[in-house]
């Protein structure tokens, strides 16, 4: 508490467009002793100083804006945090890193992101892997260990999508059994299903989040060729569908529409028109923001994909490249994650969102060789917090400098810091009706 009381009093003494106009910018947050006023008031000037100083450095350009993360700011229900992640893949490596003597153990490539997403009151994920049991494979044909879920989930994403190219690649029992290890650890999800019955009564995904009432729906472009067995189902991009989908949500009383879409071109940057002309037909029939994976790297993003409309802001972010996985190409060793904040106000929900790029290291962390997800401005000012070799920190500025090139001027940037505490995520999951 008392370092949101710190955060509290520089937001109150710099006005929120003097923050987001301090472009290179941190807030360090101390615990201060609560008996010692004149201590507190001596750190609060200190600190009041320190921020003014740091404001006047603006060597890195672009729409950043730093807030204190991790940390839930907003007890009252007026506001929601949510956080999205792009593509969790599991290729071979990622298999023999995790396997132990007893079993397999993912905890730790979340380890640096977990008070990250604990901190928000939802955290999403596309998994693109199904979890069919042994035999366990990386590409082409992807099957994990069930235990990728469960670490994920223990990290802190309470939300999944299934729906993706790679949702077959086991074939029907991969599918069902995929559903069925989510459904037996009580995870929600949303994108395949047993049957048409089944989407039907879940489909588009409600969910009560502290009071806010959101419609998911989610899409992919396709299944790599392989076909949908019956009588499972796969949500195809079919605007017709989409459309109904779309009216779907709002008869069920959805106050804000997520669309996550499984599109666009294998290591592109750049959306392709199919990728805008979707986005904007999803926007114009009701979704209220659209968020994209399946490139394996970052693409454009835009806070004004219907410039002609008054709606504001009309965003999408095309892809946010892999979460994790062992594609080491350049751009797609890396993504982001996109933080929404929807706030209660008089005239209805008013929506903000920055990005927060992170960079997937494979390497040695305390004797531990594994996949590690790192915030990449917190790894690029601490790297010894995360031991770092050179050749690390040469991959990880190539990747940070790229995604922040490519996103400047497109959305605001948010700072990561690395210690936080922590309270338990409160997300009440309601299937609709
Ligand atoms: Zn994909």
């Amino acid at each position: 508490m008392a370092k949101l009381q710190f955060f509290f009093i520089l937001r109150k003494v710099f006005p929120h467009d003097y923050l987001q106009k301090c472009n290179k910018m941190r807030f360090y947050v101390f615990i201060i002793d609560k008996r010692h006023k004149m201590k507190k008031l001596m750190i609060a000037a200190l600190l009041l100083m320190t921020v003014a100083a740091m404001c006047q450095d603006n060597s890195r350009k672009g729409n950043q804006e730093t807030k204190t993360l991790g940390e839930k700011q907003n007890t009252a229900d007026s506001s929601i945090r949510i956080i999205f992640c792009g593509d969790l893949m599991g290729h071979d490596s990622q298999i023999e890193t995790a396997k132990t003597s007893e079993g397999y153990d993912y905890a730790p490539c979340f380890q640096f992101i977990e008070g990250y997403l604990k901190g928000a009151d939802l955290a999403i994920a596309n998994l693109e892997l199904t979890l069919a049991g042994p035999p366990y494979k990386g590409y082409p044909h992807f099957c994990s260990p069930d235990q990728l879920l469960k670490d994920a989930h223990q990290a802190g994403f309470s939300l999944f999508t299934t729906c993706n190219n790679h949702c077959v690649d086991r074939g029907k029992n991969g599918l069902l059994r995929t559903l069925q290890i989510f459904d037996s650890l009580n995870i929600p999800h949303l994108g395949t299903y047993r049957n048409e019955e089944e989407r039907q009564s879940n489909y588009p995904l409600i969910m009560d989040v502290k009071g806010f009432k959101l419609a998911f729906l989610t899409y992919t472009y396709g299944t790599n060729g392989i076909s949908i067995p019956e009588p499972t189902v796969v949500n195809m991009i079919d605007t017709a569908i989409i459309k109904a989908d779309l009216e779907e949500a709002q008869a069920r009383g959805a106050e804000y529409v997520i669309a996550m879409v499984h599109w666009g071109s294998e290591y592109q940057t750049t959306a392709n028109s199919r990728q805008k002309g979707l986005a904007e037909f999803l926007l114009n029939h009701g979704a209220d923001i659209v968020i994209g994976g399946h490139p394996h790297v970052v693409q454009n993003a835009t806070m004004d994909a219907l410039p002609n409309n008054d709606k504001s802001p009309e965003i999408v972010v095309y892809s946010m490249g892999n979460l994790i996985s062992n594609i080491r190409k350049i751009n797609a060793d890396g993504g982001i994650m996109i933080e929404l904040e929807l706030k209660r106000e008089k005239e209805g929900i008013a929506q903000d969102c920055w990005y927060m790029p992170y960079w997937v290291r494979k390497g040695q962390f305390n004797g531990l060789y594994q996949f590690y997800i790192l915030p990449s401005y917190d790894a690029r000012q601490h790297p010894e917090k995360y031991q770092l070799t050179e050749d690390d920190i040469r991959l990880l500025t190539t990747f940070d400098n790229n995604t922040h090139l490519r996103l400047q001027g497109q959305l605001k940037e948010c700072s990561y810091q690395w210690e936080r505490d922590i309270d338990s995520c409160s997300v009440h999951y309601s299937p609709a009706r």
